[in-house]
C-alpha cells in the first residue's frame, strides 16, 4: 500500500501499529460554506485538512477524515445562510458528531489527538465536543488522552501579517473569502479560485452587535467580507509556513513527553 499520511487511506492492522507508536491523529474541522464568487465552498475543509497533512508528515502523524460540515454560518463570519449552497450542521449536531470520533479515536487507543479549525463559527461547538468527550470518558481514567484545540489562523506570525497588508490590516474579523484564505488557496488548490470572478465589494462595516429576525444588509453581496485585492499563491505559502512550523513545535512541546509506546 502507498506511504500515507490519511487515516483512512489505511488498513486497520496499519491503522492499529501506527497508533500503538503514538502518533498524533489530526481531526481536521470545516465547513460547506460560501466564499465569495472566486472560490470553491469547501475552503474551511481544504485549509485545515492540507495543514494537517503537511504536519502530519513531519511529526509522524495520522489525519483523520475531516469532518466537512461546519456549525452554523453567522453573518459577520461566514456571510451567513443566506447564500446558496451554505450546508450547515446546528451547533449540538456538530459538537456531538466532533464527540463521537474523539470517542471513536480514544476507544482504538489514541492519546494523542489535535482538532485543527478551519470554520470560525466551529470554535464554541468543537470545545463543546471536546469537554463531552472527556465527560464520557471520565476526567478521572483519561488515560493520559491530550487533545489539543486550535484555530490555524491563530498561527500566523504578526510579521507575516505586516508582510501582506502594507497598507494596514482590516483585521481577522473580516478575513472570511479574502486575502488570508484565498491566498492559501491559491498555494493549495488553484483550480478552485478563480480570481477574476472576484468583486471588491467590501469591506462589510458591522454593528458591535448580532440581529436575528432581520437582515444582515452590511454583508457584502458578493460573500467577501474584506477583499481579494492582493491575495496571492506566494504570500499563501508564507502563511502556510508559518502555521505548519508553529504547529510543528506545538506539537513537540505537548507531545514529547509522555508518549505511547514501549517504555
Ligand atoms: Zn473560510
Ligand atoms: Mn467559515
Amino acid at each position: 500500500m502507498i506511504e500515507t499520511v490519511l487515516f483512512a487511506e489505511l488498513a486497520w492492522p496499519q491503522v492499529a501499529s501506527r497508533i500503538a507508536a503514538g502518533a498524533p491523529i489530526f481531526l481536521p474541522i470545516g465547513a460547506t460554506e460560501q466564499h465569495g464568487r472566486h472560490m470553491a465552498m469547501n475552503v474551511d475543509a481544504v485549509l485545515p485538512t492540507a495543514i494537517a497533512e503537511r504536519v502530519a508528515r513531519r511529526v509522524g502523524g495520522l489525519v483523520a477524515p475531516t469532518i466537512p460540515y461546519g456549525n452554523r454560518s453567522q453573518p459577520k463570519t461566514g456571510g451567513g445562510r443566506a447564500f446558496p449552497g451554505t450546508l450547515d450542521l446546528t451547533a449540538a449536531t456538530f459538537s456531538a458528531v466532533v464527540r463521537d470520533v474523539l470517542l471513536g479515536l480514544f476507544r482504538h487507543g489514541a492519546q494523542r489527538i489535535v482538532v485543527l479549525n478551519g470554520h470560525y463559527e466551529n470554535i464554541s461547538p468543537a470545545i463543546e465536543a471536546i469537554e463531552l468527550a472527556f465527560d464520557a470518558i471520565g476526567r478521572d481514567r483519561a488515560d493520559g488522552l491530550i487533545v489539543l484545540r486550535l484555530d490555524h489562523w491563530d498561527l500566523i506570525a504578526p510579521g507575516t501579517i505586516d508582510r501582506m497588508f502594507p497598507d494596514g490590516y482590516p483585521g481577522i474579523e473580516l478575513e472570511h473569502a479574502s486575502v488570508i484564505e484565498t491566498s492559501m488557496m491559491l498555494a493549495l488548490r488553484p483550480e478552485l479560485v478563480d480570481l477574476a470572478a472576484a468583486v471588491d465589494d467590501g469591506p462589510a462595516e458591522f454593528v458591535r452587535w448580532e440581529r436575528y429576525g432581520a437582515p444582515t444588509p452590511e454583508v457584502p453581496a458578493s460573500g467577501v467580507l474584506s477583499m481579494t485585492k492582493g491575495a496571492s499563491a506566494e504570500k499563501g505559502e508564507w502563511l502556510l509556513h508559518d502555521i505548519v512550523e508553529a504547529l510543528v513545535a506545538a506539537i513537540e512541546r505537548e507531545f514529547a513527553s509522555n508518549q505511547r509506546g514501549p517504555a
